[in-house]
């Protein structure tokens, strides 16, 4: 993948002969632009009408996207379009809902020290290092791959080895239900077909919101870790991650229309949980109307060939805005400064299952 694709995205949506676009009139083209509309009474409910519409049937564009979340997550129009991200999002699932396990392999301070992680050393909130032990993790992969969990993602600071993550892999293949997922840090083509032969096949890794300027990584190695996990035979998994209040409506569309375009088979939206002691905490947190608005979109851009679209942390609003993957964690957080024995938050398998079929999907 070219670096500059970010660049690219930003300025400009990934080009689709839109047939259903509007004549290019002065108001047409101030829409595209994502400006405030001082509309006559009914013609804002009409565009938004239209793009509900094309949108459902699978064709969003950038600008579109921009105008979908640029709507107040509190109005009837973010009403509607969650629940027309939900009719979409069943229907363009088969109705299938998945769980996402992940278990925080370990706990250590982290260099990168980002703005929103509990384990940025800077921030001094990590504690004593610790791992899980190599048996304690495949017994924890046993134990959870079970119908209903479509992935178990094994997820590492910098500092662990990956040739000890590639033998916990080995060890727990074949899988019966879930792909195993690596969330780690960032690596080259040799390193992900090495993950690939010891039994993973998916990789999470996001251009995270504000990259390189909040995170201690330079955009430029997270696209090319993206690039070499695929061509390494790794899918790949990015959320517009971590969504806060203060990220607008084109920061969060080039980051699901730059995860679309490199071909990720999970999208989603992942709202930053704002932890004492990081410098993000001041920011605090989107609502869950605001997250349940970003999940809708990102069912909307990702249009019917992405299978899957994750939110975290978990809300029955998201579930019924275009999500069917919801997650359950174990062990190491970022978005907590304690390690996490059970699930996290007491959000369990049993809870996601429940909150996926409420929303009327199919689960195991
Ligand atoms: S988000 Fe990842 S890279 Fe950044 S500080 Fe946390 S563990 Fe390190």
């Amino acid at each position: 993948m070219n670096p500059d694709v970010r660049h690219d995205v930003s300025r400009d949506a990934p080009r689709r002969p839109d047939r259903h676009r509007p004549p290019a009139t002065h108001r047409a083209r101030a829409n595209r632009r994502g400006a405030s509309l001082p509309s006559p009474a009914g013609t804002r409910r009409e565009n938004i009408s239209a793009i509900l519409r094309r949108t459902a049937h699978g064709h969003c564009t950038f600008d579109d996207a921009v105008r979908l979340l640029s709507l107040p997550p509190d109005s009837p129009d973010a009403l509607r379009l969650r629940r027309a991200a939900h009719r979409a999002g069943l229907r363009w699932t088969g109705g299938r809902g998945h769980i996402w396990f992940a278990i925080g392999m370990d706990g250590a301070p982290c260099p990168r020290s980002c703005a929103f992680c509990s384990f940025g050393e800077r921030w001094g909130l990590a504690g004593t290092p610790w791992r899980l032990a190599g048996d304690e993790a495949v017994a924890a992969i046993r134990a959870h791959d079970v119908p209903g969990v479509g992935y178990i993602v094994l997820r590492t600071t910098d500092l662990f080895p990956l040739d000890d993550l590639a033998e916990i892999a080995r060890r727990v293949m074949p899988l019966r239900h879930a792909r195993l997922v690596a969330n780690v840090g960032d690596f080259r083509e040799d390193t992900a077909r090495r993950l690939h032969g010891a039994g993973f096949r998916m990789i999470y890794h996001a251009l995270r919101l504000r990259e390189g300027m909040d995170t201690g990584i330079a955009p430029a190695v997270r696209l090319r870790t993206m690039h070499a996990a695929m061509a390494g035979g790794l899918a790949l998994a990015a959320l517009a991650d971590p969504a806060g209040p203060e990220h607008d409506a084109r920061e969060i569309a080039r980051a699901l229309f730059l995860h679309k375009c490199a071909g990720a088979d999970v999208l989603g939206a992942m709202a930053r949980v704002p932890v004492p002691g990081t410098p993000k905490h001041g920011l605090g947190a989107v609502t869950p109307e605001r997250h349940a608005q970003l999940t809708a979109v990102a069912r909307l851009v990702a249009e019917p060939r992405v299978p899957a679209i994750c939110a975290h942390p978990p809300h029955a609003l998201l579930a019924e805005s275009g999500a069917n993957v919801l997650v359950v964690e174990h062990g190491a957080i970022p978005r907590d400064t304690q390690r996490a024995h059970a699930a996290w938050r007491s959000f369990s398998l049993d809870d996601a299952a429940a909150m996926l079929r409420a929303a009327g999907y199919r689960v195991g």
